[in-house]
């Protein structure tokens, strides 16, 4: 296979063709003619040609196929497409197992026991155990800010934090990040900034674009979008000086790799890639955690129409919540597309002006709990799944589910209300999601209200505000706590 990442600045042209060229001079069976779509290489071991290749590999003086828990040529196409979409550099990209692994490894691949990274605490409940009770365990400690404060990341930081990290929009809580301002105070102290860009895909925002210097994707939500496969990956922009001496793990010697210095060692072709080759080459090649080219293959087909769903779902979403806020049943609807909504100013600039595909609201009643419950129960089209992002409209009540291992503190500091409910608006047609959500509003008991409709959107907002407020001094979760 060849590449064709030159001549490729369409956003639809690099979803269709980014990474591949069919190679017409190559035989194929009988003879020539290439493959038109991508090939699977369902392969474990790549043959090397004489044992100075396969040395030459392994020491990375020349790059190469050795084994596909590392790389895989199918692999290849979807990491050169996605590093391209994100506007990374075209090698930067490395496919993993799951978003969850791909944010693991975007960590572990900066810091080490000992070492500190500051995090919005508005985080997708997994990524937040992860941060919360796994990172420390192995001497990684994680502080947790209100990434509504911008600067807060920076005064938690000290001379031991490697990076700032926060979710583009959050999930459930549908917060935007300013990307600006973090990464701005990031550099200020010469640490990178990751992003988790599940929720906005790089059809509604490319984090480069607003100086952050490492994006992570679940690539099982809309990137693939169809519900079918998992994946995840990390994309490093490649402009970030890793040699700085602000990680050690990149100015000393690496005993996990021959002794080679990642920041300083590298040939000047490979330098931008020091990030990319130790996440492939240490956890990626030790942890384990590969995307299978099955997989790789599946989620290319979603991207090869990121763009039409995405415009769909946005299109649905932004109906869904209007429809929702007029709702007299309903206390209160978040999505940053809506013109009421606290984070819609930021979604004009970091969501190219529309607000993404997930609507969450609040049942106006006095047990919001089994209102929540009666409402998903009742829904027909709509599935009742742990998952966002498939073209199929799908629903969930976050703080008994995903959320359901953070105390009650701290799913209302990561903005998990009790009565949320949670809507991955699909691409069905608009009236028929409306039409399901009306006949399950319907079956929801009307006999108490908490709340008058009218203002409720504004008081919600107040009211998650101020506890969001009384949250950020509180040390965060004891998960024991629920367990007990
Ligand atoms: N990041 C975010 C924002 C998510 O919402 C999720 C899953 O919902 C993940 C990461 C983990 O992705 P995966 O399910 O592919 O491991």
């Amino acid at each position: 296979m060849s590449e064709n990442n030159e001549n490729q600045s369409g956003f639809d042209t690099i979803c269709l063709h980014g990474g591949y060229t069919p190679d017409t001079e190559q035989t194929y069976g009988i003879g020539q003619g290439a493959p038109r779509g991508v090939p699977i290489y369902r392969t474990t071991p790549f043959v090397f040609r004489d044992t100075d290749h396969a040395a030459k590999l392994f020491s990375l003086q020349e790059l190469g196929n050795i084994y596909t828990r590392l790389m895989n040529p199918t692999t290849h196409v979807l990491e050169s497409r996605y590093a391209q979409l994100e506007g990374g550099h075209p090698l930067s990209g490395l496919a993993v197992a799951s978003g969850t692994s791909a944010v693991f490894y975007s960590i572990i691949n900066l810091a080490r026991k000992g070492d500190n990274i500051v995090s919005s605490g508005a985080l997708y409940g997994g990524t937040y155990t992860q941060f919360n009770n796994i990172l420390p365990d192995m001497g990684i400690e994680v502080r947790f800010v209100d990434a509504e404060d911008p600067l807060s990341f920076a005064a938690a930081a000290d001379d031991k934090t490697r990076a700032f990290f926060c979710e583009s929009c959050s999930n459930p809580a549908l917060q935007i990040c300013d990307l600006e301002a973090i990464s701005a105070s990031a550099h200020e102290i010469g640490i990178p900034l990751i992003v988790d860009s599940t929720f906005s895909t790089p059809y509604l925002c490319r984090p480069f674009d607003f100086g952050a210097d490492i994006v992570v994707s679940s690539l099982t939500k809309w990137v693939s979008g169809h519900g079918t496969v998992l994946g995840g990956i990390i994309v490093d922009k490649g402009t970030f000086n890793w040699g700085g001496g602000n990680h050690p793990m990149y100015d000393e010697a690496d005993d996990s790799y021959g002794g080679l210095r990642w920041g300083h060692d590298l040939p000047e072709a490979l330098a931008p890639l020091a990030y990319k080759l130790r996440a492939l080459t240490v956890p990626l090649r030790n942890l384990g955690a590969c995307i299978s080219p099955d997989n790789s293959w599946a989620v290319m087909q979603g991207i090869e129409t990121l763009s039409l769903r995405m415009e769909r779902h946005c299109e649905n979403s932004l109906k869904v919540a209007e429809h929702l806020y007029n709702h007299s049943k309903v206390a209160w609807v978040r999505y940053p597309g809506l013109s009421t909504d606290p984070q819609y100013g930021k979604a004009q600039k970091y969501l190219k002006g529309k607000g993404g595909a997930m609507v969450v609201f609040g049942i106006r009643t006095a047990d919001p709990t089994s209102a929540g419950k009666q409402f998903i129960d009742s829904l027909k089209l709509f599935s009742h799944v742990a998952n966002v992002g498939d073209a199929r409209s799908l629903a969930i009540h976050p703080a008994t589910t995903t959320h359901s291992q953070m105390n009650s503190d701290a799913q209302i500091a990561a903005g998990v209300m009790p009565e949320m409910v949670r809507l991955s608006i699909g691409i069905e047609t608009c009236d028929d999601i409306i039409a399901d959500l009306d006949q399950a509003l319907a079956r929801v008991g009307t006999e108490e209200v908490y709340a008058p409709p009218k203002q409720v959107q504004k008081e919600e907002i107040k009211k998650f505000e101020q506890v969001q407020e009384e949250e950020k001094e509180k040390k965060l979760v004891d998960p024991n706590e629920l367990w007990a």
